[in-house]
């Protein structure tokens, strides 16, 4: 709002996701230790996050606005979801501090609407989508394209329909290269309704946790194509935040609100 990128009546908080959609993508088992806080040693160490009652309603709520930001752009063609993007959770686990994956939620709850069928996923945080590859792996009309950190968490990955493994320190021009060839294999095999579109801020070069080395500017050439492609393929555009881990969050929130800019650019 302050950039002028949006005005207050735009941003909107979203309710929390009703635990039926969770039902119908989650195990019923994990939701219930999630839910009533009885998740096991192991599990509250995989997750990396204290359980909390608000920590569940916060996973419920940004899973709500993903549902809210894909229905937004079924009809005016993007949408966006300042949160989301949790990408490592799975049918029956919730780990590297996600509860819920959202985008598969959004995408049942899509085609329950008749909204949309065919999907692909174009998973732009540096750590691999292992959470959606599990949940999308074996669906034929969703396709699944992660661009990580080879030498990153999850060390155990669940394969994606395209993997591409970047070596530590890729700067702009090679990630924006890889990138782009990951499109060219991935929308003709896709043929999307709808494209979901995780803009992590961690492929950002002074990241914490991201070991790549994209500047500022090499994120926004990676949304602008990313967001081009999707829409000239025919696809609406679904794009939700996943990580982010500047030392400084204003760093963070500099290039989160970047990628809404460019979404905002596209609804005029
Ligand atoms: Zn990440």
């Amino acid at each position: 709002m302050a950039d002028g990128t949006a005005r207050a009546d735009e941003v909107l908080e979203p309710d929390p996701a009703p635990w039926a959609w969770l039902e119908a993508v989650h195990d019923r088992g994990l939701l219930e230790r999630i839910r009533g806080g009885t998740l096991t040693l192991r599990e509250r160490r995989g997750l990396g996050l204290p359980w909390s009652a608000e920590l569940v309603e916060r996973g419920r709520r940004a899973v709500g606005g993903s549902v809210a930001a894909a229905r937004f752009a079924v009809e005016h063609g993007v949408g966006m979801n300042l949160g989301g993007g949790t990408h490592h959770a799975g049918r029956d686990f919730a780990r590297g501090y996600c509860l819920f994956n959202d985008v598969a939620v959004a995408l049942r709850v899509l085609r329950s609407e008749g909204l949309a069928e065919r999907a692909l996923v174009v998973d732009c945080d540096v750590h691999q989508g292992d959470g959606t590859a599990d949940l999308l792996g074996g669906d034929p009309a969703a396709f699944t394209v992660s661009l990580h950190g080879a030498r990153n968490y999850p060390f155990q990955r669940i394969p994606s329909d395209l993997d591409v493994d970047l070596a530590s320190g890729t700067g702009d021009e090679a990630y924006l290269e890889a990138l782009s060839a990951a499109l060219d294999d991935a929308l003709p095999r896709a043929e999307a309704d709808i494209g979901f579109f995780l803009a992590g801020a961690d492929p950002w070069e002074g990241d914490r946790l991201g070991r790549l080395a994209l500047t500022k500017a090499g994120l926004r050439a990676r949304d602008e194509l990313v967001l081009d492609r999707l829409l000239g393929s025919g696809a609406r555009v679904c794009v939700v935040l996943a990580g982010g881990y500047a030392e400084d969050v204003r760093d963070t929130v500099d290039i989160n609100a970047a990628t809404a800019a460019a979404v905002a650019r596209r609804l005029c």
